[in-house]
Parts: C-alpha cells; sequence; structure tokens
C-alpha cells in the first residue's frame, strides 16, 4: 500500500508562484506543503541575469530560486522533491500521487506548474540559450540596446516581441516559416511600418553561431522553405516567440481550460472552476508571464486557500 500523508494547503510547482503561495500559507500558519517538480526553482533557473525583480539592481535566476526557496522553508513550507503524477479533484480531500509512490490527500490545492516555452530544438540553440538566445522580450530586451535582433514566430506573441525589440534593437529582423503572418491585421500594420523591421518570409532557423569564451550570438543560418539557398543573417540576439504549453496535463478534463490549455480562474481571482482549487502563475497567465506577476498570483491563492478553509470550518460550501 502507499504512504499517504495529508495537507492543508498543498502546492504543486517551485517557481515564483509556488514559493511565493507557500510563504503566505506558512505565515498564516496553514502549514503547506510544496512538491518541487522536476525543475526545483522553474523557469528563472534557466537564466542568467534578472534586472527587473523587485528590490534587485541585478540578481542571478537561480540564486534568486535559492533565496525564495529558503525563506519559504524558513517560514515552515514543508519541501517535497518529487513530481505529482497523477490527480482527482473529484473527492475530498482531493487525492494525487507522485513519482516516489507517496499518496497525498489534500483540503486546497494550489496549481503553480507553470509553463514552458516552445524552442526550435536546436542544438545550437540550446547552447546559447541565456546567453543570446532567449524565449522572452520583456526579460530580455534590454540587453539587446543598439544591437541587431532576430524574432522567429508569426502570431501575435512575435510581432509583439519584436515590436518591444524595436525599443531597444537598431535593428529586428522577424523571421517566418510562411510568407504572410498569422498576428492579426492591426499588429501587422504597426510592424510593417516600422523602419527597423525587416521581414524574412519563408525562412526557418537552422543554427545559431557564435562564441565560446565567453558565450556570445554572432549570427544564425536561415534555411528557406521553398527551396532556396540557405544564408547567413549576423545577429548579436534571437528571440523565439513560437508559443508556451502550460504544465496542465494532469488536470485535463478535470478543470476548465482554454483551447491552449491554460486553466481559467474567476476574474480578479486565483479560483479555478472546482472550490479549493487555486491556480497561480504561468500556469494561468499567458499575458504577462513573469516572476512578479506568478509572485502576486501566489501571494493570492494563498489568501484564497486561506478564506476558502476559514469558510469550510465554518460549515459553509
Ligand atoms: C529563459 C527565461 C528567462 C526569463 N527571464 C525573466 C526575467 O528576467 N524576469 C521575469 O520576471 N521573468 C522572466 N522569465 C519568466 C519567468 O521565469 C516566469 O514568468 C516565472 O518563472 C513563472 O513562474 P511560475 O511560478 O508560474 O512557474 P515556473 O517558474 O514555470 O515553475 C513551474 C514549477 O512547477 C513545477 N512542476 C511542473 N509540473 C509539476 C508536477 N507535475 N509536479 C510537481 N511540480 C511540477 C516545476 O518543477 C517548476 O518548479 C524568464 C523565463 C525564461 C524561460
Amino acid at each position: 500500500m502507499l504512504p499517504s500523508r495529508h495537507a492543508k494547503v498543498l502546492i504543486i510547482g517551485s517557481g515564483p508562484a509556488g514559493y511565493t503561495a507557500a510563504v503566505y500559507a506558512a505565515r498564516a500558519l496553514l502549514e503547506p506543503v510544496l512538491i518541487q517538480g522536476l525543475q526545483p526553482g522553474g523557469q528563472l533557473t534557466i537564466t542568467t541575469e534578472v534586472e527587473n525583480w523587485p528590490g534587485d539592481t541585478m540578481v542571478m535566476g537561480p540564486d534568486l530560486m535559492v533565496r525564495m526557496a529558503e525563506q519559504a522553508a524558513h517560514v515552515g513550507t514543508q519541501m517535497v522533491n518529487d513530481i505529482v503524477t497523477k490527480v482527482d479533484l473529484s473527492v475530498r480531500p482531493f487525492a494525487l500521487e507522485t513519482d516516489s509512490g507517496t499518496h497525498w490527500t489534500a483540503d486546497t490545492l494550489v496549481i503553480a506548474t507553470g509553463a514552458s516555452a516552445r524552442w526550435l530544438g536546436l542544438e545550437s540553440e540550446m547552447k546559447y540559450r541565456g546567453f543570446g538566445v532567449s524565449a522572452c522580450a520583456t526579460c530580455d530586451g534590454f540587453f539587446f540596446r543598439g544591437k541587431t535582433v532576430a524574432v522567429v514566430g508569426g502570431g501575435n506573441t512575435a510581432v509583439e516581441e519584436a515590436m518591444f525589440l524595436t525599443k531597444f534593437a537598431s535593428k529586428v529582423h522577424l523571421i517566418h516559416r510562411r510568407g504572410e503572418l498569422r498576428a492579426d491585421r492591426t499588429n501587422q500594420a504597426r510592424l510593417f511600418a516600422n523602419p527597423k523591421v525587416e521581414m524574412h518570409w519563408n525562412a526557418e532557423v537552422t543554427q545559431v553561431h557564435g562564441k565560446d569564451d565567453p558565450l556570445t550570438v554572432e549570427g544564425i543560418t536561415l534555411g528557406s522553405t521553398v527551396g532556396d539557398a540557405p544564408r547567413h543573417l549576423p545577429v548579436d540576439g534571437l528571440f523565439v516567440a513560437i508559443g508556451h504549453v502550460p504544465a496542465t496535463g494532469l488536470f485535463a478534463g478535470q478543470l476548465t481550460m482554454d483551447d491552449e490549455g491554460y486553466l481559467i480562474t474567476a476574474p480578479d481571482s486565483t479560483a479555478t472552476s472546482i472550490p479549493g482549487v487555486f491556480a497561480a502563475g504561468d500556469v494561468k497567465d499567458k499575458l504577462y508571464r513573469q516572476a512578479v506577476t506568478a509572485a502576486g498570483m501566489g501571494c493570492m491563492a494563498a489568501l484564497e486557500a486561506e478564506r476558502f478553509l476559514t469558510h469550510t470550518a465554518e460549515g459553509g460550501h
């Protein structure tokens, strides 16, 4: 039989949303348990400098996440290095299983499983990730003042990222596999009117080139989707904007999601379609996708879980 443990507040995920929820729940004496998942610390552990976390002029992403973990543990969060593999939200308390074979029950759940950027899948792209290859213009655009960058993608996100980058970069190449963009017409019109933007139609990035010490991007190879010869494009940075995938597979068929798999919550709230289950951070947010917004939602989720538990204890439904 599986070992069984219970939590009043069980938090899934150890990014800024999960750790912030843990700090608030622990300080409300709810003895939260946080299951860290495959990537303890979340997405910020795969980046270098973070310059937009309030209170730190510059902090390395992995260092910031270690500090968040220490703070959450310090106030009384029980950290569990495990991965949730199964969730049953049709029973109360909610039932979960983990990779280690532990069976958890929980009165409330905070889902903070995040999302991951879709990448092109090139070895050279992996090599320069965080060193000139990025999936977040809001996060990294500032590092490319006066430089030349390329953006890959054809939807609204790619166009918005390209427009945002024109504030910093001297030149922005937008690379798209097809002969027209999927982005809406207004966005396209703004893009085409910007003199810093150069379009590369029917093209795909097949290689990222650069230096090794320090790791620096110097250019990309563009292959053609219509049979033209490959060509070299000198750039200082590459932004991949081909979408994100929220980590919501565990909740499929149980919680309401949008057509891209993001969890849907009530307006101005982290409450999901099942009372007692809250969602915070990138798993429910495809608009802002920032550490500080994820942390803010983690705070909201813990406060809402606390209110839910109080209400339930008083006999509410
Ligand atoms: C390269 C890069 C650079 C970035 N730079 C910045 C920046 O400079 N500034 C900024 O504000 N934002 C930046 N971001 C965005 C920021 O990292 C995210 O917005 C933020 O991390 C989202 O936090 P989160 O807590 O929602 O989820 P995440 O950080 O995505 O964390 C998700 C957590 O869920 C866990 N998890 C997933 N599935 C399970 C499971 N089944 N069981 C248990 N746990 C699970 C994972 O292990 C992980 O710990 C960057 C992102 C990337 C990729």
